[in-house]
């Protein structure tokens, strides 16, 4: 039954029917007949006064640290004096390209600076297009910008919440040099598609994989399919450090470059500056870092193993709820790895309930979420930007007119997915099945009672 669920897509509510078959109602029941024939006061969502599903429930805490296996090796560390760059990173490095499956990797202060560094090191900078879709955390698009570079966002696929490829062909002109695609949310992009194009084009890929660690498409881990990928190791992602990021890929001069950058432009391997010379930056990692890492590394696995097993477990369960559509892979992934749990939900499967209530109510019942991103393509950053010295002269004042961007970078399809999506975070996906079980209820009650939810606020 495990593999079973390990190995079914989310398929909707055909799925779910067959899978509460196999499992048996009483272990998999429906959020949906739950609820209707509970009419006991605990039906009563926490909204309306009921009792919290999970009053005094703790989620999984995150980040984990068990203080007798995992500080042997930080303390060793602390201890040699060696705390600058070392044989603890290059070692952190050889087993993050080996899980990765690429030749090299090379760590960085964290995810911001691996996709600047990347960007950089490609040579993509003033006067070059990178395509980005405008679903992602702020900092893809800032690195592009720190570059001198134009992001040009192309709408998502609201289905799977990723960068559309077949939106890709209409935004490419003579400057695009490189797709930065987003595996968001932990959901790998449609690599496939992607690589195709970019091949067809000439264009190089970086993949932006911050929120994908062992991620699987067609086989192959995200970060592993492009021509880089990069990865952060911030506090909250699946691989937590507290700050940290790393650039992944095959290409041995690319990532000489990138290592010469990340050291003020020192000779790298076969790149010598020195004949050239070479602008470059400090990211170096710390060794304390590297020990940390080494610790996460051990149980990555495992746990990116339950959270796509929780995950389409809930997806399916939750399916059968009215108003509500699970996240959809495409169809040659095999794995997610759920930096975050999202569905749409449209208000009229719960008599005209605003998303925004629905949030409060599921928060009430002691489910933490969020409503995720807002659209990124027409930030201020983005005008600020143009108005700085550097964009200002090395571009034609109609390039960075913020008006006449934001026309041509429309995303009307991004714009109704921010109004609709609902996340919860990975390490609620790190728990008991029964977890699972708990949410769809918290979610069913609310459908349920969603006509006296609305008839009992203010404002909705
Ligand atoms: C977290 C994140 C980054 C930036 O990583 P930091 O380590 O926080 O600098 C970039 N892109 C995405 C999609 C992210 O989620």
């Amino acid at each position: 039954m495990i593999v079973y669920m390990d190995t079914q897509k989310n398929n909707g509510r055909r799925d779910f029917l067959r899978t509460g078959a196999l499992l048996g109602a009483t272990v998999m029941a429906s959020p949906l007949s739950t609820f209707s024939s509970n009419s006991s006061s605990s039906s009563k969502p926490a909204i309306l006064g009921g009792r919290s599903i999970w009053s005094d429930k703790q989620w999984p805490q995150w980040p984990r640290w068990n203080p007798e296996t995992d500080e042997r090796r930080l303390l060793e560390v602390v201890r040699s004096g060696v705390w600058s760059r070392g044989r603890t990173t290059a070692e952190f490095e050889q087993k993050w390209a080996a899980m990765v499956g690429t030749d090299r990797s090379l760590a960085v202060v964290n995810g911001t600076n691996a996709l600047a560094t990347a960007i950089n090191s490609f040579g993509i900078g003033p006067g070059d297009e990178v395509l980005v879709p405008p679903y992602t955390f702020i900092a893809t698009v800032s690195a592009i910008l720190f570059n001198g570079a134009m992001p040009v966002f192309v709408d998502v696929d609201p289905a799977t919440f990723q960068i559309d490829p077949r939106k890709m062909a209409a935004k490419i002109t003579s400057k695009t040099k490189a797709i930065l695609p987003v595996h968001i949310l932990g959901l790998p992009a449609d690599m496939d598609a992607i690589m195709a194009i970019a091949k067809q084009h000439k264009l190089l890929v970086i993949e932006d994989a911050c929120q994908a660690h062992l991620a699987e498409y067609g086989g192959r881990k995200v970060g592993s399919i492009g021509h880089a990928g990069c990865f952060s190791f911030q506090n909250s992602k699946n691989l937590p450090i507290g700050e940290g990021g790393a650039i992944t890929s095959n290409d041995q001069l690319f990532m000489d470059r990138c290592s010469s950058y990340h050291s003020y432009g020192l000779p790298a391997g076969s790149f010598n500056p020195l004949d050239t010379g070479m602008l470059g930056s400090k990211l170096r990692f710390t060794e304390y870092q590297a020990a940390i890492g080494l610790v996460m590394l051990e149980r990555l696995q495992e746990e990116t193993d339950v959270r796509h097993s929780n995950a389409t477990y809930l997806a399916a369960m939750i399916s059968e709820i009215p108003g509500i559509t699970p996240y959809q892979l495409y169809p040659k992934v095999d794995k997610g790895a759920f930096h975050l749990f999202p569905f749409r939900y449209d208000p009229s499967g719960f008599s005209g309930l605003s998303r925004d209530s629905f949030l409060t109510a599921l928060r009430a019942e002691g489910v933490p979420c969020s409503g995720g991103y807002v659209p990124l393509n027409t930030q201020p950053f983005i005008q600020a930007s143009f108005n700085s010295p550097l964009f200002q002269q090395l571009y034609p004042g109609k390039d960075v007119d913020f008006q006449s961007f934001t026309e041509k970078n429309q995303c009307p399809l991004n714009d109704k997915l921010c109004e609709e999506a609902v996340w919860l975070t990975q390490n609620m996906l790190l728990g008991p099945r029964t977890d699972m079980d708990e949410i769809a209820m918290a979610i069913g009650r609310i459908h349920h009672n969603a006509a006296d939810i609305v008839k009992s606020l203010p404002t909705n």
